[in-house]
């Protein structure tokens, strides 16, 4: 051997031992946001208001006439814009945005069952589980990537998540693992807290439990987590927004594009105040996903194998280490178990557990 050969030789084993020793992917975002719109479906992000739901009285409880004025164009573009203003302003010129089947580009959810708690659960554990079969199963025997990744010193305590299902908290196991989860008629607990704190925890207390015990209306989930961005700067942020599954269900199309449209603004609202915050500024990815699809029709107020057409979903993401191919027009192919990697990924880590754990989205991180 050569003294070139055993330069080479010496650092390669040098790489070698790096990498065994368990050191860090470089981590393109320093923090995550993330939002889970729980049953919205591909059709409204893309095409905006659905004709066939909009004019139908039997979905409209409300004054359908404004509902139209709010949302109805003929044309699809302008009409997706009128729903979700930020998603098309913004996420699709700075962003990626997969899911269009129009193109072709699908994404999909990998579980057999199209509903809540195997969605979620696949989504953050990486892996789709044939035993989680049920909205009322027990404390979630998986590993997911949040808690995984809270076992890294730098992210210890600051990841939260605030939900309007109180599922959510068995989905996340925060038994096992003590992280924040907030759900449905929980205040945020602590001795300093903020102002806005205190009015999100006695605010969400007013609301109408419109849809019974166990779901909080989405603005209420979004005032606490938004207090508690404000306030405490976690690094993963998770909030999950039921009103459009709950709207759904209701036959309900009014509301559940309302729920669309307020859930756009949170977006926005999100964004300006991580743009204008040194800790989160350009350093701050944001994803947002469903769990599940809907039916079509008058499928549309049902998912779940009974119901076609509800394991279709859309993947969207902006910020650093996410490309800014906006809508993807080519045909492609995203399964729901690809987010816990991607999430990893993002913040520099790969994901293992005692489970098999699908690859990241790709292309994500951008190399
Ligand atoms: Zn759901």
């Amino acid at each position: 051997m050569n003294n070139i050969c055993r330069t080479a030789f010496t650092l390669v084993l040098l790489i070698t031992i790096a990498v065994g020793a368990g050191a860090q992917q470089p981590a393109p975002a320093r923090n995550l946001v993330i939002f889970l719109m729980d049953g919205y479906r591909w059709r409204e992000l893309f095409q905006g208001a659905d004709s066939s739901l909009l004019f139908n009285n039997r979905y409209n409880h409300t004054d359908s006439a404004w509902t139209v004025t709010k949302y109805w164009d003929s044309d699809p573009e302008v009409r997706r814009h009128k729903l979700m203003p930020f998603v098309w302003d913004t996420i699709a010129r700075r962003g990626e945005l997969s899911g269009n089947r129009a193109y072709g580009n699908m994404v999909n959810v990998r579980n057999k069952y199209w509903f809540s708690y195997p969605g979620r659960n696949e989504a953050f554990t990486g892996h789709y589980d044939p035993a989680v079969n049920s909205n009322s199963y027990p404390d979630n025997p998986n590993t997911n990537v949040l808690e995984f990744i809270d076992q890294d010193p730098a992210f210890h305590g600051k990841i939260a998540t605030f939900a309007s299902w109180d599922a959510v908290a068995r989905i996340l196991n925060r038994h096992r693992n003590g992280m924040l989860v907030n759900i449905y008629g929980e205040d945020v607990q602590g001795d300093a807290l903020t102002p806005l704190q205190k009015e999100a925890n006695f605010w969400q207390h007013t609301l109408p439990d419109i849809f019974g015990k166990g779901e909080r209306l989405d603005a209420g989930t979004y005032a606490l987590a938004k207090a508690y961005l404000l306030a405490s700067h976690p690094r993963i942020l998770y909030i999950d927004f039921g009103d459009n599954d709950d709207f759904g269900h209701a036959g309900d199309y009014g509301d559940y594009l309302d729920a669309a449209h307020y859930a756009d603004a949170a977006f926005r609202d999100i964004w300006t105040i991580l743009q204008q915050d040194p800790f989160y500024k350009d350093q701050t990815s944001m994803l947002i996903f469903p769990d599940h699809g809907r039916g079509i029709g008058p499928g549309w107020t049902d998912h779940g194998t009974e119901t076609p057409h509800s394991d279709e979903t859309y993947f969207l993401a902006m910020g650093p280490g996410i490309p800014a191919k906006g809508e993807i027009k080519t045909p492609g192919q995203i399964y729901q178990e690809q987010y816990a990697q991607t999430i990893a990924a993002l913040l520099g880590f790969q994901f293992t557990a005692n489970h098999p754990v699908a690859p990241a989205v790709s292309g994500i991180p951008l190399k």
